[in-house]
């Protein structure tokens, strides 16, 4: 058996979505910019897919902007914004997604903005009086808060977050990358200027997102160039890449009840099955709390051991695929910074496991079965 349990790094591509892209390589190729009929058509593709996304998150077609993904959509709300409207303060957590928090100290570095941290818990529970103190002592702030932690999967509380920054004239940005299609987003009812999404974290293409950017919030281009995304973002469109997000987003939409549900039961078995088989396990952030986290990740906290160092190794040789963090970290404890921000103990097998919707019941009990023969190893 090959376990793939690595979803929240990114999930594997849906046939469908496959079968929806795959004219767009070949019969449907021309340049979206061409005023000719080959460019025409593939112009009409592409405002389609951006109603589709747009009427997925009860928006206009206008307020959404494509993109290579969730990085440069991250990158290009925070530096637009400070860039376009003369922000000079943020404020953001120490747990977010390297895509905001390089981009905060890449601002801070420059001198051109000075960034606030929030306090959080040793669960990643962030501490929103702190956010309101902040910024009733500061000039206009962005705000910079993930909905969802991808390492632990703690999930914030941004209706609230976004309440609290309309109350103080804050722009708010929330990193949406891991909650887009697996959650509904009502941009009609989250007071947020942007929210970000990337294709391939709901069964869709890698290299492909989007930015959601409120009409009232008016930022200059990151890419500059040619006139694509209605002068928002130069650079030919990333055609197929598009399509393949807008089919997956549908998908993730039309089924995202059922899918909930069939994940949330394999992680909620996870966490029994782990208790059974193994000795003092626990779990890392608010991943065992069904309507706190994610319910697509659960981060579980090992017991200390020399087997640690080489956790991933070896579960790798025993075909399952887990990881340690985000997907640009390596051993098991060796890269985590929200580990890190939350004191967890180094000493510990920290290990993120992640699910999606082709994830069986079969393969999380060959996971746990395969964890309980490693640690039956240590003495007692
Ligand atoms: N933000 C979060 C929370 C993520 O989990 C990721 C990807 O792991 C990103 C941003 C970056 O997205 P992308 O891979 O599309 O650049």
């Amino acid at each position: 058996m090959r376990v793939y349990l690595d979803n929240a790094a990114t999930t594997p591509l849906d046939k469908e979505v496959f079968d929806t892209m795959a004219p767009f390589m070949l019969e449907h190729f021309g340049n979206p910019s061409s005023i000719h009929s080959h460019g025409r058509e593939v112009r009409s593709a592409i405002e389609k897919a951006r109603k589709t996304v747009a009427t997925l998150l009860n928006t206009s077609p206008a307020e959404v902007f494509f993109t290579s993904g969730g990085t440069e959509a991250d990158n290009a709300a925070i530096v637009c914004t400070c860039r376009s409207l003369g922000i000079k303060h943020a404020i953001s957590t120490k747990l977010e997604h390297h895509a905001v928090l390089h981009t905060m100290e890449m601002l801070e570095k420059s001198g051109d903005v000075q960034v606030s941290y929030l306090r959080h818990d040793e669960r990643g529970v962030l501490d929103l009086e702190h956010l309101e103190e902040l910024l009733a002592s500061q000039p206009r702030t962005l705000v910079s808060i993930m909905h969802a932690n991808n390492e632990i999967g703690t999930l914030n509380d941004i209706q609230t977050i976004g309440e609290i920054c309309r109350k103080y004239d804050a722009i708010f940005h929330s990193d949406t990358v891991q909650t887009m299609g697996h959650y509904k987003h009502d941009l009609q009812q989250l007071g947020a200027n942007f929210i970000v999404g990337s294709a391939h974290k709901f069964h869709g293409p890698k290299g492909v997102g989007f930015l959601y950017c409120d009409a009232g919030t008016k930022i200059q281009p990151l890419i500059q160039g040619g006139a694509q995304e209605r002068n928002m973002r130069g650079g030919t469109e990333n055609v197929y890449g598009i399509i393949g997000l807008a089919k997956a987003m549908e998908i993730a939409y039309r089924d995202m009840g059922e899918h909930a549900r069939h994940i949330q039961g394999l992680k909620d078995r996870m966490v029994h099955k782990l208790r059974e088989q193994l000795e003092d396990v626990s779990f890392n952030g608010m991943s065992e709390f069904g309507d706190k986290s994610l319910y697509t990740v659960l981060n579980v906290s090992l017991p200390a051991s020399d087997i640690n160092e080489m956790l991933l190794f070896s579960l790798d040789i025993n075909k399952i695929s887990a990881s340690g963090g985000s997907a640009c970290s390596s051993g098991a404890n060796a890269g985590s910074h929200v580990l890190r921000a939350l004191g967890t103990d180094p000493a510990r097998g920290n290990i993120r496991f992640s699910f999606s919707k082709y994830n069986t019941a079969e393969e999380i009990d060959y996971a746990v079965e395969t964890l309980a023969k490693m640690y039956k190893k240590i003495p007692a």
